[in-house]
């Protein structure tokens, strides 16, 4: 029986089998074209979960097995997941990194295994073992934060000065400095202007990073900036780069008085279009929100391994804006899309992204 013949004669009972090794293809548990370890960063924030369950019903129609695993961000614990699915024998690696410089030994293992590594929404960096990258235009994520800024204070018109503090994503992702750079593309000339205003001076990066993205962390660090800055003086905006992060900026604010007629909560923006932050729009609360479609990203995350795997070219759409200090990384960018109390609906709910009752 020939190995093909033989892997569809075992489908479905082939975890009898996966201790045997070393016969091929056809002694895995995994689908007809193969196995693929998926290797995600965190379970406690929504769209991480949707991104895994995504790509496990995708590979699955696709004919692949997955081995979908979460490193509730402590990095030792992605490493030591991937070197178990090189172990296996895995068709190839998608991998959204906890720290995008922590992977270089492990990705070796997997190159002199001829294992293919697609860099999953975050790029993995330092190293040549990354074939492929799928995500969002990450730059243009920050332009729409900042543009929503700028819009909801008319700041081409007004001279203000308003009142403005800057959060940042995790320093160890790369994202956060794409972020980070796209919406201050926006806001610098108002800061150098005078019509904005950040009264706790700190505006780079280094500053006003928020290690591993947590809302605690951002809320700890916003209790401090409004004690020390804003007792006599209210706060108009927040840039906010994930919703985690804004919804602990909100408890502090509301902490302190704001969320009332008196004393309205700041323009705040925020990305992943989380179910809490979406509801806190409806309430008036959080602003703005950036919607990446997780659903679109795992279908091009899918359909280039498939790619890959099968040994055909895979379609990008951006082959500069990736150097991941090592080589440029060939991506596929999708377009994120801005969201408000004005046009949540229409993109959340009638894209079916979620079910009206879901934000109830
Ligand atoms: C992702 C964002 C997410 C953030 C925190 C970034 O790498 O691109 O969508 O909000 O990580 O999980």
């Amino acid at each position: 029986m020939n190995g093909r013949l033989l892997a569809a004669s075992l489908l479905g009972t082939s975890l009898l089998l996966s201790s045997c090794g070393g016969v091929g293809d056809a002694a895995r548990e995994d689908g007809e074209n193969g196995l693929i370890g998926i290797a995600m960063p965190t379970q406690s924030s929504e769209r991480w979960v949707a991104d895994g369950q995504g790509m496990v019903e995708q590979f699955e129609e696709a004919g692949y097995g997955t081995d979908l695993q979460y490193a509730e961000d402590v990095v030792e614990n992605q490493v030591s997941q991937i070197e178990n699915m090189i172990t296996k024998g895995v068709d190839a690696l998608v991998i959204a990194a906890i720290d995008g410089e922590a992977l270089s030994d492990v990705l070796q293992m997997a190159a002199d295994s001829d294992i293919p590594v697609i860099s999953y929404d975050r790029l993995i960096l330092g190293t040549e073992n990354v074939d492929y990258y799928a995500t969002f235009d990450n730059y243009q994520v920050g332009v729409l934060q900042g543009t929503y800024i700028e819009e909801a204070l008319d700041l081409a018109n007004e001279e203000g000065p308003f009142t403005i503090e800057l959060f940042g994503g995790s320093p160890d992702d790369n994202n956060a400095y794409f972020f980070y750079d796209g919406a201050m593309s926006v806001l610098q000339p108002y800061i150098d202007e005078g019509v904005l205003e950040v009264r706790s001076g700190q505006t780079d990066m280094e500053q006003i990073a928020t290690l591993r993205w947590d809302g605690a962390t951002a809320q700890a660090r916003m209790d401090n900036l409004l004690s020390a800055n804003y007792s006599d003086e209210d706060l108009d905006a927040v840039l906010s780069p994930y919703d985690g992060i804004s919804i602990g900026v909100i408890s502090s604010l509301k902490g302190v008085g704001y969320g009332t007629e008196d004393k309205p909560l700041p323009v705040i923006t925020g990305q992943d279009a989380e179910v809490a932050s979406v509801k806190s729009i409806i309430a008036g609360e959080q602003t703005q929100t950036v919607f990446k479609d997780t659903r679109e990203l795992a279908e091009v995350a899918v359909s280039m391994t498939d790619a890959v795997v099968q040994g055909e070219e895979p379609e990008v759409n951006d082959t500069e804006s990736y150097d991941n200090g090592t080589k440029v990384v060939p991506s596929f960018l999708l377009e994120p899309v801005s969201v408000d109390a004005d046009n949540y609906e229409a993109e959340l709910i009638e894209s079916g992204y979620y079910e009206e009752s879901d934000l109830a």
